[in-house]
């Protein structure tokens, strides 16, 4: 071996980086001039012949991603000579490695200084911790010598290049400043990569800016793959291109983001970047306490816009949510989505400060008159119109959420993950603030916050049974942290109470006096003892029914209830949902959960005449807004999906969301309690 190699290191990169016998090119660029190459699958024949060349003066690269068939047996292979042929992009299959490459800015050919990989560490925790936070698996992290390097495990298609390219220019136009740059050009399929274990040899190699040995700094336990649409998902966050009529029904032209800031009073450092400008505000539209650099409106060449907050709370706002902030009228009300999309970022929390009265369920007399003039309807008092956002982006955009004051029935065959869903929606409730009360039938305590733990951590916090390998577990300081963000925020009903639903109805009712419920989730109604509500069933379920309408309206509290369905498989419909009409006619909301199985798919066409493609057949899960009382909507599917590892169901593929437990909010912080920076 020479001073060139680090054998130990060049070993275990190719192990880690080459399993299972993957073949490779090593390619060698010496200084002044002149390139030889290799292929190799065995990496003892790959070491073995480099540690025959004379490196100095020269740099050893290896291919990142995956070669076609036969690419490998070309004249080089087993040894390294000067090539015919060295990999191209032709020559590769797929993607095998996303490389997010730091490297400090300075002068060209000469490395780095020690101050300089400093700050390129520093970048790299900051970019590792935000592809976390997105759903990315946890990476390799390398030294390249002069730079640090996140590689993550992909299986893409050549055929997606721009995908990661974009990928790369969305990191680079969030993250790169004077110090340090991502590189946006290392997304092309043959892309090669400095191999770790070998001298970089850059400049001269003075004391102040020496050469280093390159190598692996981490590698996580298991190196899993970051699916494609994570992927995607932080590609979307380059800027937009907007529609030109939504600028100025007159005159379309290109909007002057600059004049529109300086007219608004918002303050900005402008940076200028190779495929942006961006704009770094001095606070966050959203939060004063976003400073700089931390939100950013980013301009394209092509004049698309985008708005960029790395909060976690501003995760979903995008440049029409600071548009609509500061003109609230700026977007053509009549483009449906829009109205909608507009309606639920702007959803706030109401004031919940709130008297609640309570009377017996009794028929009351009115003391309104019988017959309304209008002028008499003009005087009454508006009907409080309180939210509470479910989480499914769906419900929010189209609903607003779930009414405060109403009554929801979810319905759904069996596995079709009810309660799961109903978790998720708890928790996006405490996470808004909101104060919540689970009652569980089915599940014991213990049971009940195993699933919750599951849901409330997120993959980044779940971790996999050794034994059993589709089984999670959450670790014990995690759950304290979710318990702590839990608070009595949310309540679970003790079952050693029993399930006899009228005394459970008295205790309700003063603890949600008491504890300001805002919701009530019963799960189910098939586990409540309504027995003695009356000796008919239909009258039972009838009697259940506008009792709990009656708690509702007059706690100001949304109460969604669980009710089986008639018949165990085929297409739920309303008419499905066990009891009688009464209780579908007396709800104001009602949901059903389908999993997207072969029955779904089949009896949905055959009812709605559905195409192979229609987006509802994306999802793992759907729920269904079967009925909405106040908008009136029916018949809307909502695709969701489902995650193994935390058990949620997601709005899309690569959702990703953060429970206050988290972080709270201080994301740049979070990186001492993120046991996966390496640095
Ligand atoms: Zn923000």
């Amino acid at each position: 071996m020479s001073e060139y190699i680090d054998a130990t290191q060049l070993r275990k990169a190719l192990t880690v980086l080459k399993p299972d016998n993957m073949p490779f090119e090593l390619r060698i660029l010496m200084k002044p001039k002149g390139t030889l190459s290799g292929y190799f699958n065995d990496i003892d024949v790959a070491i073995e012949a480099l540690s025959k060349q004379n490196l100095r003066n020269a740099n050893v690269f290896f291919t990142l991603n995956d070669l076609k068939d036969g690419v490998a047996d070309r004249l080089q292979k087993d040894k390294i000579i000067v090539p015919e042929n060295t990999t191209s992009d032709q020559d590769i299959q797929g993607y095998s490695w996303l490389l997010v490459d730091f490297d400090p800015v300075r002068a060209a050919g000469i490395s780095s200084t020690n101050a300089q990989i400093e700050i390129a560490k520093t970048k790299a925790n900051t970019v590792l911790h935000f592809l976390s936070k997105q759903g990315f698996e946890k990476p390799v992290v390398a030294m390249s010598g002069n730079g640090m390097h996140l590689l993550y495990r992909i299986k893409i298609s050549t055929t997606c290049a721009s995908d990661i390219e974009n990928c790369l220019k969305a990191i680079d136009m969030l993250f790169s400043d004077d110090d340090v740059k991502i590189d946006t050009s290392t997304y092309n399929p043959s892309r090669i990569c400095k191999m770790y274990g070998t001298l970089a040899q850059k400049g001269s190699g003075t004391e102040e800016r020496p050469h280093r040995m390159s190598y692996l700094v981490s590698v996580p336990d298991t190196v899993k793959i970051t699916d494609i649409a994570y992927v995607r998902k932080v590609a979307d966050m380059l800027p937009k291109k907007e529609a030109p009529q939504a600028y100025n029904n007159y005159n379309p032209r290109q909007f002057d983001v600059v004049e529109w800031m300086q007219k608004h009073g918002i303050r900005y450092t402008e940076k200028a970047g190779n495929d942006y400008t961006k704009y770094i505000l001095d606070n966050c539209p959203f939060d004063n306490n976003h400073k700089a650099p931390d939100s950013m409106i980013t301009v394209g060449k092509s004049g698309a816009i985008g708005f960029k907050c790395l909060h976690n709370s501003c995760q979903h706002r995008e440049w029409k949510d600071v548009r609509l902030l500061f003109e609230p009228d700026a977007y053509d009300a009549s483009e449906d989505d829009e109205r909608i999309n507009a309606g639920w970022r702007r959803h706030k929390l109401h004031n919940r400060d709130k008297e609640i009265i309570y009377e017996d369920f009794e028929e009351e007399v009115p003391e309104v008159p019988m017959f309304l003039t209008a002028n008499a309807i003009l005087a009454m008092p508006n009907e409080t119109e309180d939210y509470i956002r479910s989480g499914i982006d769906g419900i929010d955009n189209r609903m607003r959420g779930l009414k405060k004051g109403a009554v929801s029935v979810l319905s759904g065959l069996r596995g079709g993950s009810k309660s799961t869903l109903l978790t998720g929606i708890a928790l996006a409730a405490v996470e808004d603030g909101h104060n919540v009360i689970t009652y569980s039938g089915e599940l014991t305590s213990k049971n009940f916050m195993k699933w919750m733990y599951l849901q409330a951590a997120g993959k980044n916090h779940t971790k996999q049974s050794k034994e059993w390998s589709n089984y999670y577990y959450v670790e014990p300081e995690t759950k304290k942290k979710i318990a702590d963000w839990l608070g009595d925020k949310f309540l679970l009903y003790n079952n050693d109470y029993g399930n006899n639903f009228m005394k459970l109805l008295g205790r309700l009712k003063t603890q949600i006096a008491e504890h300001k419920t805002d919701l009530l989730i019963l799960d189910n109604l098939m586990t409540l003892d309504i027995h003695e509500l009356d000796r008919d069933q239909w009258t039972q379920q009838k009697i259940f029914i506008q009792t709990l309408c009656q708690l509702a309206k007059k706690t100001v509290t949304h109460i969604i209830f669980v009710a089986h369905p008639r018949k165990s498989g085929g297409f739920l419909r309303l008419q499905d949902v066990s009891g009688t009409n009464d209780l579908v006619n007396a709800v104001d909301n009602a949901f059903i959960v389908h999993r997207n199985n072969n029955d779904f798919k089949k009896l949905s066409k055959d009812m709605f005449q559905w195409k192979d493609d229609n987006p509802v057949y994306k999802g793992t899960n759907i729920i269904e807004i079967a009925k909405d009382r106040d908008t009136g909507f029916q018949d809307i599917f909502i695709p969701l999906w489902y995650e193994q590892e935390s058990k949620r169901l997601r709005n899309s593929e690569a959702e990703m969301v953060s429970y206050g437990w988290d972080d709270n909010d201080g994301w740049m912080n979070a990186a001492d309690d993120f046991d996966l920076i390496p640095f």
